[in-house]
């Protein structure tokens, strides 16, 4: 298990889902942590969290300070902090797109422009941002939320080639459907649920969910100082949908 003791880590939407996974796997392998999150309650043991708004700069600015002072520095961003968008161009308003855009792109902008001069003093600096599998596959009914996701690869490889000659590494994981509170809220409102998750799980090349803690095993392997010389990427963690074509059974 790769070491992330004496690592600095701030973890934007840490408080459930795949951030709350990735939060867990920093803490057991030694890293301090600190959440950024709309709510704080109920963190783990020794992670300070920060309730804040990735959509507000200012609320940014100040829970990014406060952070890097309680852990005495950043070492490691991971922009994971989110929100989905139902609906085909048709369905959703101007106010929704700059809405879910300002979350889910300018957040991550935000967030790491408020961090950057504590990673450009950090010795092994990495940010690891969440896509999704809809930022390369035409998913049908999320034309903003692909969009948005869209935005971040493209965000993430122009960061990375800002960065890179500043020691900071910049990557990304593209989950596919992942078994967090945020799919157990869309199953809750499907007319049947379980009928439901069974659909979501056939679409899987694996025939299930993948986990917050597979996602989370992949963000720590793009923070890991390790991978020093890994920028730029998009990290699939998506039962294989991205590559493979399967024989029905
Ligand atoms: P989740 O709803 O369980 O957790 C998201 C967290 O982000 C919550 O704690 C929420 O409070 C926080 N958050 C939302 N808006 C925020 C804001 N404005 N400021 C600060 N915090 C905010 O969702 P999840 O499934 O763990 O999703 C996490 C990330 O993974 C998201 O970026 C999502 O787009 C992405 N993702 C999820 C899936 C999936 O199937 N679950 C698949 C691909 C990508």
């Amino acid at each position: 298990m790769t070491s992330f003791a004496g690592v600095r880590a701030l973890v934007t939407g840490g408080a459930s889902g795949i951030g709350a996974a990735v939060t867990a796997g920093l803490l057991a392998r030694g890293a301090r942590v600190a959440v950024l999150d709309l709510s704080v309650d109920g963190l783990p043991d020794g992670v300070v969290g920060y309730r804040c708004d990735v959509a507000d700069r200012a609320s940014v600015n100040e829970a990014v300070d406060a952070a890097a002072q309680a852990l005495g520095g950043i070492d490691v961003v991971v922009n994971n902090a989110g929100v989905g968008a139902a609906g085909t161009v048709a369905d959703n308003d101007d106010e929704e797109w700059l809405r879910v855009l300002n979350i889910n792109v300018v957040g991550i902008a935000r967030v790491s422009a408020a961090a950057l001069p504590h990673l450009r003093a950090s010795a092994d600096a990495a940010i690891v941002n969440t896509a999704s599998v809809a930022a390369t596959h035409g998913l049908p009914q999320r034309a903003l939320y692909s969009a948005s996701k869209g935005a971040v690869v493209a965000l993430t490889r122009a960061m990375a080639a800002d960065h890179l000659r500043e020691g900071i590494r910049v990557n990304c994981v593209n989950p596919g459907t992942a078994d967090t509170p945020w799919v157990a809220r869309l199953l809750e409102a499907a007319a049947d649920p379980a009928a439901e998750r069974l659909a979501l799980e056939a679409r899987q090349p694996h025939g299930r969910l993948v986990t917050a803690d597979e996602v989370a095993a992949s963000v720590l392997f793009l923070a890991d100082p390790a991978n020093g010389s890994t920028s730029g990427v998009s990290l699939a963690v998506d039962g294989g949908m991205h590559s493979l074509l399967l024989r029905p059974d």
